[in-house]
């Protein structure tokens, strides 16, 4: 069989620079369509070094092969994808007991569904899928029926028609369901681990071309999740290399599982998994703009109001159905810019309950819409209208159940300027109504920004009248052409200079910089009440945006979210800006921390009971922005401080980190760690098979 091959084809990832390739030059792309040749790939030598990638969104070099890159979903969308929703398992290999188990009343409520689908299928593609109700056809086309039908025919219930969510995602979908819960991929969701926990069973094709069915021993599919007999008839066949070539695991410490969920490419190709699903239900939000030194110390008490505030307050919004679960979900926004003399930092504080399905979900029509095409050769699956394909959803203020015409201004400020020009234009309003009223109007920003009193602003009066000369030269400037990342670092510059021989000038500068930094993230932090099906809310990337999320770089450290050094992390964050903002740098963004429970993934981040990620992403465009992130990185490498970084973002990580981190601290090569790699041993044949062996994982010790 003729697998499609590229070469010398360039390879990049989703945020490096468009404008270089990565990779000018691999040897070789491969483009495998099925489980077929997967294994044919993996069994033939001539193609060297191996590692499958996802949609290149993981901004460490985990997705990078040393000769042939194996893609499971064309990050162009021109070739396709192994996208395929699958049903030969999922019913069919079911264990009979466990199907038994499942016409149960109860099972649904308390178990969910299942979901099997090849490696290539994206997160949203996912959830529109799972959205859908099964028309329950009990004679399908291609004779195979779904879930949903077959418990139907068999069991006489329709428990299993959906619809279905997930029950935790993280902020975008556009990975590939492998490519994110290989790495740890999260949401905020602080009841229950990264996406790897919703893995039930993977199937793995390793260096040499032997396949592995590994299944999750788990209680909730007792006696066991497949039927070996009914595995065998559909995965040992020659096709796939006899049923020598074919290897079920499933043992009680799920030894090999709980080490392959997370692995970074290292263990082999996995061509599917199957998933657990939950009733679709939709997500209750509140947002409230807060002071960052007013409330961090509760972030170390998991019984403050951070964590269990109650969904309906008096006076506040009433979700229109019922709320079903206490506080679910939390996330701090922390601006990195000071305000009040460099004293203080706002911060967005998002909380989030789980509300019961209404009738007509907001979002639904937003995020996934219409049914385009039944199937669509490309990503072998349906394809609808707004899925992976639209602004992020946004509700309509005057009518909260029914989402805003207009995108996201945010989002706007990628494709045009309009969001940025309206907060300069807010700042140089507020700047000339205190110069020309000689100080007595005082605005709301500026207030913010500076502590009055001692006068030292008044002093600022003349050079922050050519302050304003600058800003509105910056906005005459404006170039709806320009990156989001260009227009900041115009500004910066013009406002931030360190060689600027005037103190007075270059104080104002700082001032104008902060203040409009503070605009923005206000705006972009206000408070919000909304109410939308669970993907409209957890999924809020911009899919038209193309500006912003180009030459990019982004860290993200996890801490036990009761830990002191976590708050010292954030705080040594906030001090490196104010010693950047007087050389004349600046990091556009913010810390986000976001808050989980823990994982079973052997080297998955989320250790503690309650872990709390802090991310840091910048625009490499503005100077400062690398350099925070760089200094977030060294610092959360510091033994002292004892971070964690998320395999799928900027990672540094040296084997020694690894052990210091995973180990066993009396012999770090045991512990979690030393469990992974005798796991890897198993698959690899101690090590002599290293095909999957890279750059990446040789630096990070991911070997056997
Ligand atoms: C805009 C954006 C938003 C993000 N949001 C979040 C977030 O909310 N939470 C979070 O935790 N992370 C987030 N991330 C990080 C992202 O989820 C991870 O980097 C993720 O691993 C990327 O998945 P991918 O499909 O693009 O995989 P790739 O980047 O292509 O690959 C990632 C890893 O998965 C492995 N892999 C991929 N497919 C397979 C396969 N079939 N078999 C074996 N290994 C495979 C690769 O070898 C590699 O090691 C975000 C990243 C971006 C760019």
């Amino acid at each position: 069989m003729a697998i499609e091959t590229v070469l010398g084809a360039a390879w990049t990832r989703k945020h490096d620079d468009p404008r270089d390739a990565l990779i000018p030059s691999t040897p070789r792309i491969v483009y495998p369509k099925s489980l077929a040749e997967l294994i044919e790939i993996c069994r033939d030598e001539n193609l060297g070094r191996l590692k499958a990638a996802g949609s290149h969104w993981a901004l460490s070099e985990a997705a990078i092969s040393e000769e042939t890159f194996i893609e499971t979903h064309d990050p162009r969308n021109q070739r396709q994808a192994m996208g395929r929703t699958l049903k030969h398992v999922v019913p069919h290999c079911l264990h009979p007991e466990l199907l038994q188990r499942m016409s149960e009343p109860s099972f649904v409520q308390d178990h969910g569904s299942l979901v099997h689908v090849e490696a290539g299928k994206r997160v949203y593609q996912l959830y529109a899928e799972l959205d859908q109700v099964d028309p329950l056809d009990l004679q399908p086309p291609d004779g195979v029926q779904t879930l949903g039908a077959f418990m139907l025919a068999n069991f006489g219930t329709t428990a299993f028609e959906g619809p279905w969510g997930m029950e935790t995602a993280g902020n975008a979908g556009g990975q590939t369901i492998v490519g994110a819960f290989s790495t740890g991929t999260h949401g905020g969701d602080f009841d229950c681990g990264p996406i790897a926990d919703s893995v039930v069973a993977i199937h793995l094709v390793a260096d040499g071309g032997a396949h592995y069915w590994i299944e999750s021993s788990d209680e909730r599919y007792w006696p066991q999740l497949t039927d070996d007999d009914r595995m065998r008839e559909v995965y040992g066949t020659d096709e796939f290399g006899g049923d020598e070539n074919f290897h079920i695991v499933r043992t009680r410490d799920n030894a090999l599982f709980d080490a392959a969920v997370v692995a970074a490419g290292r263990f082999g190709v996995i061509y599917s998994v199957v998933l657990r699903a939950l009733p679709q239900y939709a997500r209750y939000e509140r947002r409230r703009l807060h002071v960052w030194q007013d409330f961090k110390h509760q972030i170390l008490d998991r019984n403050s109001a951070l964590y269990r505030d109650a969904a309906i307050v008096p006076g506040g919004y009433v979700p229109s159905t019922q709320v079903t679960s206490p506080q679910r979900f939390l996330q701090v926004a922390v601006s990195l810019t000071p305000h009040l003399n460099f004293q203080r930092n706002l911060a967005g504080v998002t909380k989030q309950w789980k509300l019961r399905l209404q009738d007509d979900p907001p979002g639904r029509a937003e995020r996934v819409g219409d049914l385009v095409t039944d199937f669509d050769p490309l990503i072998q699956a349906p394809r609808f209208a707004n899925a992976g394909n639209n602004f992020s959803y946004r509700f309509d203020p005057d009518d909260p159940l029914n989402g805003e015409d207009d995108p996201d201004p945010i989002a706007l400020a990628c494709s045009n300027g309009s969001f940025l020009a309206g907060i300069i234009e807010a700042a140089i309003n507020e700047i000339e109504d205190f110069v020309s009223s000689n100080g007595t109007v005082v605005g709301a920003g500026i207030a913010a920004i500076a502590a009055l009193g001692g006068g030292g602003l008044l002093l600022l009066i003349p050079a922050l009248l050519a302050i304003l000369v600058i800003l509105r030269a910056l906005l005459e400037a404006f170039d709806a052409d320009d990156r989001f990342g260009e227009h900041m670092e115009n500004i910066k510059n013009s406002l931030l200079d360190p060689n600027e021989p005037d103190p007075a000038k270059r104080a104002a500068g700082l001032f104008a910089w902060q203040l409009i930094v503070y605009l923005g993230f206000q705006a972009q932090q206000s408070d919000r009440d909304y109410e939308a099906i669970s993907y409209a809310v957890t999924d809020q990337k911009d899919y038209r945006n193309i500006s912003c999320e180009v030459n990019v770089d982004s860290v993200e450290v996890f801490f036990d979210a009761v830990d002191q050094r976590l708050i010292a992390f954030v705080d040594a964050l906030l001090a490196f800006e104010i010693m950047q903002e007087f050389q004349g740098r600046a990091c556009v963004g913010y810390a986000s921390l976001r808050f989980m429970g823990p994982t079973r993934a052997k080297i998955g981040m989320q250790r503690h009971p309650t872990t709390c990620s802090v991310e840091v992403a910048c625009l490499k465009d503005v100077s400062g922005g690398q350099e925070m992130v760089d200094y977030a990185a060294r610092l959360a490498l510091n033994p002292n401080i004892g971070g964690i970084l998320h395999w799928g973002q900027h990672n540094d990580a040296t084997a020694a980190d690894i052990e210091r981190l995973f180990g066993d601290p009396t012999s770090p090569t045991n512990g979690d760690l030393g469990a992974w790699r005798q796991a890897l041993a198993e698959v690899t044949g101690f090590g002599s098979r290293d095909r999957f062996s890279s750059d990446f994982t040789r630096r990070t010790g991911l070997e056997p």
